[in-house]
């Protein structure tokens, strides 16, 4: 029988003194924003700290600071004119996505959401709370942005650089799935050499196939951005210019479901021949069923993502140019096959790092995976924030 208890926290003390209680009875605790964590890692048998009750919004200037509770939608319903770089998600909390990263429609224009963090509150291990920033604490900031998610302590509030919300156009292209190797191809050697300014992500399954996502610029603007995937005659083509809120609701128009697809993925820093392309087409739809969700979902990285050095933040992956994630519905073992067979076929070509908010509890190596180069110096940090090691360090401890 679980054991586990929800502590709903609304302010640093109140964490501070859950924390307290958790180390004196020696029980487990983890942090919780949003709670879409895909490797489950924001639950335990022990006791799951609900930063949810901090959930405000306050703006001076340009700088906009937000309670670790705080979920997407809400957020740009809070943020009216300005915007962060953020993904779309209205359930995703805003501490979970940026303390892996962050990625989003504005991400190849203004980098990661963790690029753009200015300062964050934290109540360590110890009960301190501690305010970091690139003066303060800098080595815990520098670990926060990319690999801050549990491992160094709770996040109370975050405060970002914002920018104005620009108008942007939406769009969607569909194929049938018989077309998915001349698209996936074409998507590889368009979208992540893009202009900034285009978005486009690439989606498919068993049966469609989809290039979708938003520009920074007009309707004929973004049919120009697009031209050598319109080239591909799609059966079904929609572009709409939408003020920022409403691009962000359309582009969220998809079920939100936390925790229920297994995924694994990597990232790409050149391109995948033919027949990798037509391995990984076949495998999709090979005895695929209903119900079991196969998708393969490709996002163009570059842009400002790949513009911040590799070593100015804890988010090693700066020299991508896409990422590539496989899911499938949970369950069967046919299912997990399907998944480990699909992430094997372009391993080779893989980078070999993983991105930190699709955590994969599978990964062998999980620490070079995750953060590369800059894991030496994570320990160092861990060393002097959290020496007895309260929250454990990623999959050093399984989470399930
Ligand atoms: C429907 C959906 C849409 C998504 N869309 C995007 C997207 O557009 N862009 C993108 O980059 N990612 C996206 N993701 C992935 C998402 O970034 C990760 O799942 C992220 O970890 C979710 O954060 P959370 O706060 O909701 O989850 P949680 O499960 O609450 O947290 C995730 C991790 O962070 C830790 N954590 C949470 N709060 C704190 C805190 N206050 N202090 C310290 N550690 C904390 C948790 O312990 C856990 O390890 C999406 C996921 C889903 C399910």
């Amino acid at each position: 029988m679980s054991r586990t208890e929800i502590a709903p926290c609304h302010s640093p003390a109140e964490v501070a003194a859950t924390i307290a209680r958790a180390r004196s009875h020696g029980i487990h605790l983890v942090p919780r924003s949003g709670g879409h964590c895909f490797a489950g890692r924001s639950t335990t048998d022990g006791i799951v700290l609900d930063v949810g009750p901090m959930r405000s919004v306050t703006r001076v200037g340009d700088v906009v600071t937000v309670g670790a509770g705080a979920r997407l939608g809400r957020l740009y319903d809070a943020l009216g004119d300005r915007a962060i770089p953020a993904g779309c998600g209205p359930t995703v909390g805003i501490a979970g996505l940026t303390l892996g990263g962050g990625l989003g429609v504005l991400g190849r224009r203004h980098g990661l959401t963790c690029d753009s963090l200015v300062a964050a509150e934290v109540v360590l291990a110890d009960g301190r709370i501690v305010r970091c920033d690139d003066e303060r604490d800098s080595d815990l900031f520098w670990a926060l942005r990319g690999a801050g998610g549990g491992n160094f302590g709770v996040v109370t509030s975050l405060s970002f650089r914002t920018v104005a919300a620009p108008e942007l156009t939406v769009f969607h292209l569909h194929w049938p799935v018989r077309r998915a190797e001349e698209v996936i191809t074409a998507w590889i050697a368009e979208a992540p050499d893009a202009p900034d300014a285009l978005a486009a992500s690439l989606l498919a399954n068993a049966n469609d196939i989809m290039v979708f996502g938003a520009a920074i610029a007009t309707e004929p603007e973004t049919r120009a951005l697009l031209a050598r995937l319109t080239a591909l005659a799609p059966d079904r083509s929609v572009l709409r210019r939408l003020p920022f809120r409403d691009a962000k609701r359309y582009l969220a128009d998809r079920p939100d479901e936390p925790g229920t697809a297994l995924s694994k993925s990597e990232f790409f820093a050149g391109h995948l021949p033919a027949d990798t392309i037509t391995a990984l087409v076949a495998n999709l739809r090979q005895d695929s069923r209903t119900g079991e969700k196969r998708e393969l979902d490709f996002t163009p990285w570059g842009g400002a993502y790949v513009r911040t050095p590799r070593h100015a933040t804890a988010f090693a992956h700066r020299d991508a140019r896409f990422l590539v994630k496989h899911s499938v519905i949970a369950g069967s073992e046919r299912a997990r096959a399907w998944l480990t067979r699909s992430w094997e076929i372009l391993r080779p070509w893989g980078t070999g790092g993983v991105y930190p908010n699709f955590p994969d509890p599978d990964l062998r190596d999980w620490a070079r995976a995750y953060h590369g180069d800059n894991f030496a110096r994570l320990t160092e940090v861990k060393a002097e924030y959290d020496p007895e090691g309260f929250f454990r360090f990623h999959q050093s401890v399984p989470a399930r």
